[in-house]
C-alpha cells in the first residue's frame, strides 16, 4: 500500500505566523515530518502586532513555554483588557475586560440583574462588577491565586499579554531550530505548480534552488505569495464595514508605570492604540484614507504620545478581509497571507494560533481530502465573520456625528447576524453566543453597553429576586471586586519582581 503520510512541510515566510507554525509543527509533528522554513531578511516582516487575547497562553502551554519565560524574552507586560476612550461619545470611557462580569445566578447572567438595578437607580456602571475592569485603570495585576476560595474572582484571573512580536518570532525561531526545523534564507522567486492538478510542487528560490514539499504553509504576509499570487484564491473584502485601511506606527519612550491594559482612543477618522512594553510604549494610529491623509494621520499620532518618539512613524497599508479559502489544494495560508482584521481587539495572532490548531486537528494525508479542506475553510470563515462582526459593533454602535467617518460608520448597514445581536440586546439585554465564536458573552455585553446600547427591558426571571434584595446583591458583588483589587499588587511591581526583561535587551 502506498504510504500517504505527509512527510515534508514547507513554510513560506518567517514573521510571527511562520515561526509560530514552525514551532508548533516541530513540537507536534517533529518525529513525522521534515519542516523547512524559508524567509528573506531583505523583505523583512510587517513588524507590528503587540497585543493579544488570553488564548495565547494555551499556545505557549502547548510549546511548554511559561509566562515568566515568555514575558521576559519578549519585553512583555500583562493585559487585563482594552480601555476604549471617546468611542460612543467624545468623553466616554469604558474597559472591555477579559473574564467574567459579576456573579451569575442560576441560568441568569449577572448583567440581567444589573439592567434592572440600573433602571431602579441602585447600580453603578457595569465596569464596577468585574475584577479586570476595576483593576486595569488602577494599574493592578496578578495571575490567578491558588490560596483563595474557588469562587473568589482572584481564583480565575483572565489576562493576555502585550509583547514585542519581533522578539517573540526570534524566540520561537530558537525553539523551532532546536527541534530540527531547517531554515533557508533567501527570496522565493516563483512558485511551481503541478501541471495536472495545479497543486504546488515547489518554491523556486532566486538562486535557482527548488524546494519541494507535500504541504505548503503560506506565511508570506499580505502578498499571499502562494495562496493568491500562485493559486488565485480570491479575497472577501470587508472594508465597506471596516473602512480603516492604513496605520502609522511608532514606538515612544516609556515615561510612566506599566499599565496592564491597551488603550484605544477614537480619532476623527479611526483610532489610536497605546501598548505598554517593558522597553518602550507601542503606538499606532489606524485610519481610513478616504477621510484622512497620511501626513495628517502621522501628525495626530505624534501629537498624542506620552514620551519622545523612537524614530519616524511607519506607514502600513491593508485591506480588511479574508481569503475565500484559507486552505486551497496543498496550501494553507496563515497570518496576513490568510487575511486581516484590523487590530482593534488584537485578534490576528490568535487567528494564527487557531489556524495552526485547526490544521493539526484536520491534518491531511497526501490525497488532500476535499471534505477535510471544506470543513477547515468553513471553520475559518466562521471565525473571521464572528470576529469581524464584533469589531464592526465598536464602530457602528456610536452616537458620534462629529466627522464624516463616524457618520458613515454609524449609518452603514451591518451584517444581518450582527444586526440581530444588536436588536435583541437592545430589546431585553439577551445575548446568545454563536457556537464556538471566539468572544464570549461578557465581551459582547461590555462592548454593547460601552457603546451605549442600553436594553429596554430585562429577563422576567430577574423579578424572582425581591426588589429589596437587589441593591444589596449589587453592592455585595462590587465590594468583593473592590476588596480583591485592593489585594492585588501593582502591575509594575509584579513585573519587576517576577519577570523583568534582561537589561541587555532593553532599547
Ligand atoms: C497596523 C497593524 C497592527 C497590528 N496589531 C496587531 C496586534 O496588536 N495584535 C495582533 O495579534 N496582531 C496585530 N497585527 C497583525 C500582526 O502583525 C500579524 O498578524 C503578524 O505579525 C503575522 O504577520 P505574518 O507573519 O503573517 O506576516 P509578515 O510579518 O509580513 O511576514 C511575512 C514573511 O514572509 C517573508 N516573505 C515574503 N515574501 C517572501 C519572498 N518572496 N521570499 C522569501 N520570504 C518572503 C518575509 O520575509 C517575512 O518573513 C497588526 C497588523 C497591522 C498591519
Amino acid at each position: 500500500m502506498t504510504d500517504m503520510r505527509i512527510k515534508e512541510i514547507v513554510i513560506a515566510g518567517g514573521g510571527t505566523a511562520g515561526w509560530m507554525a514552525a514551532a508548533a509543527f516541530a513540537k507536534v509533528l517533529g518525529n513525522e515530518c521534515t519542516i523547512r522554513l524559508v524567509e528573506s531578511e531583505e523583505i523583512g516582516t510587517v513588524g507590528v502586532g503587540e497585543g493579544t487575547v488570553p488564548h495565547l497562553k494555551l499556545f505557549n502551554n502547548l510549546l511548554g513555554i511559561d509566562d515568566v519565560e515568555f514575558v521576559r524574552n519578549t519585553q512583555g507586560t500583562f493585559k487585563l483588557g482594552v480601555q476604549f476612550n471617546d468611542w460612543a461619545r467624545l468623553g466616554d470611557s469604558y474597559v472591555h475586560g477579559f473574564g467574567e462580569i459579576g456573579h451569575d445566578i442560576s441560568l441568569l447572567p449577572f448583567h440581567q440583574f444589573w439592567i434592572k438595578a440600573m433602571q431602579k437607580g441602585v447600580a453603578a456602571d457595569i465596569g464596577a462588577y468585574s475584577l479586570n475592569t476595576v483593576a486595569a485603570p488602577r494599574g493592578r495585576f496578578m495571575p490567578s491565586a491558588t490560596d483563595v476560595p474557588p469562587n473568589s474572582p482572584l481564583a480565575n484571573v483572565a489576562y493576555a499579554y502585550h509583547f514585542d512580536a519581533g522578539l517573540y518570532a526570534r524566540f520561537l525561531r530558537g525553539y523551532a531550530e532546536q527541534r530540527g526545523v531547517w531554515r533557508t534564507e533567501g527570496r522565493i522567486a516563483s512558485v511551481e505548480l503541478r501541471p495536472h492538478d495545479g497543486f504546488v510542487a515547489a518554491l523556486v528560490m532566486e538562486d535557482g534552488e527548488r524546494i519541494e514539499g507535500d504541504l505548503f504553509i503560506d506565511c508570506s504576509g499580505f502578498r499571499g505569495l502562494l495562496i493568491e499570487q500562485a493559486l488565485h484564491t480570491g479575497f472577501h473584502d470587508f472594508s465597506h464595514w471596516l473602512p480603516c485601511d492604513r496605520a502609522v506606527a511608532v514606538g515612544c519612550e516609556r515615561v510612566a508605570q506599566l499599565t496592564p491594559y491597551t488603550r484605544s482612543t477614537a480619532r476623527p477618522a479611526g483610532w489610536q492604540w497605546r501598548i505598554p512594553l517593558q522597553h518602550r510604549t507601542g503606538n499606532g494610529h489606524v485610519y481610513c484614507s478616504v477621510h484622512m491623509s497620511d501626513d495628517e494621520a502621522a501628525a495626530v499620532l505624534l501629537a498624542n504620545l506620552d514620551g519622545e518618539p523612537l524614530g519616524e512613524p511607519r506607514l502600513l497599508r491593508f485591506t480588511t478581509g479574508a481569503r475565500k479559502q484559507a486552505w486551497n489544494r496543498n496550501v494553507v495560508a496563515l497570518g496576513l497571507a490568510g487575511g486581516f482584521l484590523e487590530p482593534l481587539e488584537s485578534t490576528s495572532i490568535y487567528m494564527i494560533q487557531s489556524g495552526i490548531a485547526r490544521l493539526l486537528e484536520m491534518f491531511p494525508q497526501r490525497d488532500f481530502s476535499p471534505v477535510l479542506i471544506e470543513r477547515y475553510n468553513a471553520r475559518a470563515r466562521f471565525e473571521y465573520e464572528r470576529i469581524r462582526d464584533f469589531l464592526i459593533l465598536h464602530y457602528h454602535a456610536t452616537e458620534r456625528d462629529d466627522t464624516p467617518f463616524w457618520n458613515y460608520c454609524r449609518t452603514m448597514p451591518v451584517p444581518e447576524q450582527l444586526d440581530g445581536y444588536i436588536r435583541l440586546f437592545r430589546d431585553s439585554g439577551r445575548f446568545f453566543r454563536d457556537g464556538e465564536e471566539m468572544f464570549a458573552t461578557p465581551s459582547w455585553v461590555q462592548v454593547m453597553l460601552g457603546q451605549r446600547i442600553l436594553p429596554r427591558s430585562y429577563h422576567p426571571l430577574v423579578d424572582q429576586m425581591p426588589e429589596k434584595d437587589l441593591a444589596g446583591f449589587m453592592a455585595s458583588v462590587s465590594q468583593v471586586v473592590k476588596a480583591c483589587v485592593e489585594a492585588m499588587p501593582m502591575h509594575q511591581a509584579f513585573i519587576d519582581k517576577v519577570c523583568p526583561a534582561p537589561a541587555m535587551a532593553t532599547a
